[in-house]
């Protein structure tokens, strides 16, 4: 945000633009949730897995502020990281409803994302976004943690060019 500089001198606005931040509380609270993300803890199939290894020692998801949680009440965020089936899909509904907004959800794989090689399944969803909204997709069967940590990013550059912006944005 730029600072309204008249009347002071030079050296004045020099310190003041080296010792001085300016920002509104709406980009204040997008880098504090961007940078402590809760994810809900559940996993549908293989791809979970990689996501698991995400949240181990070698990654280390902890240090981008995304911690799991086993409730949907103290989660904002929900990683769909498998095969949707449609018998699963009404109760991951429910588990989104149950979290508090703001919340966010990234598709993990190409099955969360579009039904993966079940798409010609009658028993599986053709993309998690029948069902909830979806902030980010993630490619791949299934996607390394490198590529759910670059989905992380994704969503935390997402999470402040929408309270830079004032509106949400799906489908990056
Ligand atoms: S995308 Fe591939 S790895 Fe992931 S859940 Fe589907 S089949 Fe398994």
């Amino acid at each position: 945000m730029e600072m309204n500089l008249e009347g002071v001198t030079p050296f004045e606005e020099e310190e003041l633009k080296r010792n001085v931040l300016t920002t509104n509380l709406d980009q204040i609270k997008a880098w504090t949730r961007s940078n402590s993300m809760w994810p809900l803890s559940f996993g549908l199939a293989c791809c979970a897995i990689e996501m698991m290894s995400t949240g181990g020692a070698h990654y280390d998801f902890d240090r981008f502020g995304v911690i799991f949680r086993a409730s949907p009440r103290q989660a904002d965020v929900m990683i769909v990281a498998g095969t949707v089936t449609k018998k699963m899909a009404p109760l991951l509904r429910r588990l989104y409803d149950q979290m508090p907004e703001p919340k966010w959800v990234i598709a993990m794989g190409s099955c969360a994302t579009a039904g993966g090689p079940y798409v010609k399944s009658y028993a599986v969803v053709k993309g998690v976004d029948q069902v909830v909204p979806v902030d980010v997709y993630i490619p791949g069967c299934p996607p390394n943690p490198a590529a759910l940590i670059y989905g992380v990013i994704k969503l935390q550059e997402k999470i402040k060019y929408e309270a830079k912006h004032g509106k949400r944005v799906f489908h990056t």
